[in-house]
């Protein structure tokens, strides 16, 4: 690839995440994220082209809004650039294809479960609904590169044992994934004795095992959720930014994992394993 193929993915990616800054926003006061186009919180004025290019514009007028001059928050920049940087990475580590494609959509969706979910403690349910869609979409594009016996039954291997699963891995994983989380839920309430996870969280990882299927991958993605999860909550409570009795969201653990597993399989996993003694 040249340089201009990479400029145009760039801006995609950032123009993607100028869309996911809308959807963060509306999609959890359920508006529309179409109409009305975006404008100042402040003045009300409809924001037009040259305002609208990601990260670009916010540079140029140094975070300001050109009517009134009221501050943007930084996030918009920040989310845009960030997402650029996924669409980046996708094709750097998958090359320009159709799953370079279906692995930034997906590190779209939890882009938007990290930062709804830091906003206002929920996850949207169009994030799994997204991750499923994908997963069955990854199924059907195995159906049709292999063929039947790779989808209705198919080899998964966890720890160096290979097993038979009956189902589409997409099914699978999404029962496998969601399972997993609803018993880790109720164990740690039960030790903690509050609310540990919310049914958000168990729909997300019910969606990331629909992507990742139910074998080493979702085990890469639970173990790297799970201990940075613990990790960051030990962290906020050492530096008395959160106290033990205050919740700590864990979508964006979840979202963070999700993408770290999506992005890179082949370090992730092996690296996990190796702790796992497979
Ligand atoms: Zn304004």
């Amino acid at each position: 690839m040249d340089a201009l193929h990479w400029v145009a993915v760039i801006a995609v990616g950032a123009v993607v995440g100028s869309f996911l800054n809308v959807v963060i926003y509306r999609l959890p006061q359920r508006q529309s994220l179409i109409f009305p186009g975006s404008h100042c919180f402040s003045c009300g004025q409809r924001l037009t082209l040259p305002d609208l290019v990601p990260v670009l514009s916010y540079l140029a007028l140094r975070g300001r809004c050109r009517h009134c001059g009221r501050r943007f928050s930084p996030r918009y920049a920040l989310v845009e650039t960030f997402t650029a940087g996924l669409a980046g990475l996708a094709v750097w580590n998958f090359g320009l294809n159709l799953y370079a494609v279906i692995v930034f959509v997906a590190c779209a969706a939890l882009v938007v479960a990290l930062f709804v979910d830091l906003d206002h403690m929920i996850i949207p349910d169009e994030v799994p609904v997204v991750l499923i869609g994908l997963g069955l979409l990854v199924d059907l594009y195995r159906l049709a590169s292999i063929g039947g016996t790779a989808t209705l039954g198919y080899t998964e291997e966890l720890g160096g044992r290979s097993y038979m699963m009956p189902l589409p891995v997409s099914l699978t994983g999404m029962l496998w994934g969601g399972g997993a989380f609803l018993i880790i839920g109720w164990v740690f309430e039960r030790v903690l004795r509050r609310p540990a996870l919310g049914l958000g969280d168990v729909k997300l990882a019910a969606g990331m095992g629909a992507l990742l299927g139910p074998g080493y991958l979702f085990l890469s993605f639970f173990l790297l959720a799970i201990v940075s999860g613990a990790v960051i909550s030990v962290l906020l409570m050492a530096l008395r930014l959160k106290r033990r009795e205050h919740a700590i969201p864990f979508g964006p653990m979840l979202a963070v994992a999700g993408m770290a597993t999506l992005l890179w399989p082949d370090v992730i996993a092996p690296w996990l394993l190796h702790f796992y003694g497979g």
